[in-house]
């Protein structure tokens, strides 16, 4: 993160060395979907992972993905999150993951309005840019809707909603908004995107997502 990204582009982190180029991302939203959801987290000390993020983030990179978040931090915004305590949040987030699994945050200071806060692209597509990512082979992560109108409005290949931090609340305005759209899908929880990462396993996980989907109509 440098001052000289303010304002035209949000705070934007690096954190391993990795070529990207070419590859699809694995596009994550932080709170709620990677972390639980604290509202305006400004202490590292309350960075708590939910459960299967890091071993589902990993079968990701293992399988050639870039793994990228994306996280709309209005705190800064509303006088509520320093930079420096954004910065350490975000390394407490990054050290709990482990190193190397990571390969960029994307966070969007701004608010109300900025290409980069979701439902916005803007996170997206400059990290793209920045590092060469295929789009239409890349997956959008979110517990919110806001999360999914992003990834759709990048044209992201595929969006998964989970039901974590305000996902249950948020289901079924992203059911209502993903009707007609096949690019959707539905997962109580990061977790449930591991078979997702491997070619193989990610037929199955489909076949078995369309049956469900078939037998147990929501
Ligand atoms: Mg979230």
């Amino acid at each position: 993160m440098s001052a000289t990204d303010l304002p035209e582009r949000g705070w934007t982190t690096r954190h391993t060395q990795r070529d990207l180029t070419g590859k699809p991302a694995l596009f994550l939203d932080r709170d709620g979907t990677v972390i639980e959801n604290v509202p305006y987290l400004a202490d590292p000390a309350e960075v708590s992972l939910i459960l299967g993020a890091r071993e589902t983030i990993a079968a990701f990179r293992d399988n050639g993905y870039a793994v990228i978040i994306v996280t709309n931090q209005s705190g800064f915004a509303r006088g509520l999150v320093s930079p420096d305590q954004y910065r350490a949040v975000e390394s407490a987030v990054i050290e709990g993951l482990g190193s190397n699994l990571v390969d960029a945050t994307y966070a969007c200071p701004f608010h109300p309005n900025h290409p980069w806060r979701k439902p916005e692209p803007g996170m997206l597509l400059a990290a793209a840019r920045d590092h060469g990512l295929i789009l239409a082979e890349s997956i959008m992560t979110g517990d919110t809707l806001a999360d999914m109108i992003a990834g759709a409005e990048a044209r992201v290949g595929a969006l998964f909603h989970v039901r974590t931090g305000h996902g249950a609340e948020e289901r079924a305005a992203v059911e209502a908004w993903a009707k007609g759209r096949l690019t959707v899908r539905f997962a109580d929880a990061l977790l449930n995107l591991f078979p997702f990462a491997n070619p193989v396993t990610r037929d199955i996980a489909d076949r078995e997502h369309c049956r469900l989907k078939l037998y147990n109509p929501r």
